[in-house]
């Protein structure tokens, strides 16, 4: 298992099946090795504070710095609101990627 299949959003069990299929729909379990990837209802909820927390890591500087060169409020929200856009689709994939590298390495142990 290694960081890269994580980053490229491979199954954590045989490293070669996709996770998605679409831009948020995810395989029930790995094309390749049927390894389950949704383990239960409610599993990937913990990705949503992944998420968040990756999203936050992002944002908070952006805003510090925008408001640190007296941006205008309005420029601070347009340029979030922009990056927002692009950023949630790959927010929301990697969270969950690394949230089932997780579960899959203390599952190991
Ligand atoms: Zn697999």
């Amino acid at each position: 298992m290694s960081f890269s299949s994580m980053m490229t959003l491979k199954c954590p069990q045989c490293e070669e099946g996709k996770q998605f299929k679409g831009l948020f729909s995810m395989y029930e379990n790995c094309p390749q090795c049927g390894y389950k990837y949704e383990k239960e209802q409610g599993y990937f909820t913990a990705a949503i504070f992944i998420g968040n927390f990756l999203y936050g890591l992002i944002v908070a500087p952006t805003i510090l710095i925008m408001a640190a060169i007296d941006e205008p409020v309005w420029k601070i929200a347009l340029v979030l609101g922009g990056f927002s856009l692009f950023a949630v689709p790959l927010i929301f994939r990697y969270a969950r990627s690394i949230w089932m590298y997780m579960d899959y390495i203390t599952e190991e142990s």
